[in-house]
This record gives C-alpha cells, sequence and structure tokens, in this order.
C-alpha cells in the first residue's frame, strides 16, 4: 500500500462542495448500543438507515457483535430500517438472510454509491419516507455524514469504527486522512 494510492482513494472519496455543515454530524456515539431510542421516536423519526462496515459489523463481517446486537434488534422493532452501503450487494443481502432477528431491510441503491444526494434521494423515494423523519447512522465523514446531511436527512449519527483493526490498511490510511481533515476544519 503506497501512500499514493491511499491519498488518491481519499482524494476520490472527497464528495463536492465540503463545509464544516456538511461534515458535523448532529450527534456523536461510541456504537450504535449508545443510541437512544426514546429520543428518536420523541424527534419524530420513522425510518433508519445504516451503514454497515464498521458500523453494525466488522469490515466486511457476517455477523452483528453482541456489544450492539440488544440495541439494534429493539430499533429495528421500534423503526423502519434499511443497510445502506456501498458494499456489493450480494454480500449485504446474504448478512440480512443470515441474521433474520434483526428485521433488517436491503436498501437497493441502483448502482449508485454514498454520498452523493442523488442515492440518497433515490433511497428516500424508495422507501417512501420524509427526509426530515430519517436517521443516517454511519462511521465516515465523507460518505455517511456529509451524503445525509447534504441530503436533509432529520438525524445524522456518527458511530466510532466498530472493529477497525478487521479493516484492510488502504481504509485505515484513508480514515486516517479523513480525520486530519475533520480536526484542520476544526469540526467538533
Ligand atoms: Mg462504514
Amino acid at each position: 500500500m503506497s501512500f499514493v494510492r491511499s491519498a488518491r482513494a481519499f482524494f476520490g472519496s472527497l464528495p463536492k462542495n465540503l463545509s464544516k455543515k456538511v461534515l458535523k454530524p448532529d450527534m456523536r456515539v461510541n456504537s450504535v448500543a449508545d443510541i437512544d431510542v426514546k429520543y428518536l421516536k420523541r424527534k419524530g423519526m420513522t425510518h433508519i438507515f445504516f451503514d454497515m462496515d464498521n458500523t453494525i459489523t466488522s469490515f466486511h463481517g457476517a455477523k452483528v457483535p453482541q456489544s450492539i446486537s440488544k440495541r439494534l434488534k429493539e430499533l429495528c422493532r421500534m423503526f423502519k430500517v434499511y443497510i445502506m452501503s456501498n458494499s456489493d450487494s450480494e454480500h449485504v443481502k446474504a448478512f440480512i438472510k443470515r441474521n433474520p432477528a434483526y428485521l433488517l431491510n436491503y436498501m437497493e441503491m441502483g448502482g449508485r454509491k454514498k454520498p452523493a444526494v442523488s442515492t440518497f434521494e433515490y433511497v428516500l423515494k424508495k422507501s417512501g419516507a420524509l427526509a426530515k423523519n430519517c436517521v443516517m447512522v454511519g462511521d465516515r465523514y465523507f460518505t455517511d455524514i456529509a451524503g445525509a446531511k447534504k441530503s436533509g436527512f432529520g438525524l445524522v449519527i456518527k458511530t466510532m469504527p466498530l472493529l477497525q483493526e478487521t479493516e484492510p490498511l488502504i481504509l485505515k490510511a484513508v480514515r486516517g486522512l479523513e480525520r486530519g481533515y475533520v480536526r484542520l476544519r476544526r469540526i467538533r
């Protein structure tokens, strides 16, 4: 893994028109286990879109760790919950099938990727939800947070990477650059 490769991957992942407002999540939590179900209900949220890798599973993982399992089940019972992942669709579908207890729905993105606003508009239309009633939960600033903020989601929650040690080196490097960028812009 070269620095040039990771820098290229990083800059390639930069969404257009980055501003502090777009990169700043509405809420930060350590993990999904810290999401307050009652708070989301009080705020009128109806739908939750979860990133998958390192938000609810390890990188390309097959199961949900026990540390977040109980809360994820609770959220699935209380809200309409979708997985919105840039990963290979077959991998995501297989994960959902293997874990029926979570009532997770697969969100097909029509070949689109996060953080494009068109992707978020597409999934909103498919789910029939209003952006203001939707929560996005993810671990990455430039994909999950920026995309959902630009698309007017009602609540955008940033988690810490769930099991960062499972990520390939290239992604660790990109994440490091991302973190540096966020610090540089003093996004807190
Ligand atoms: Mg992720």
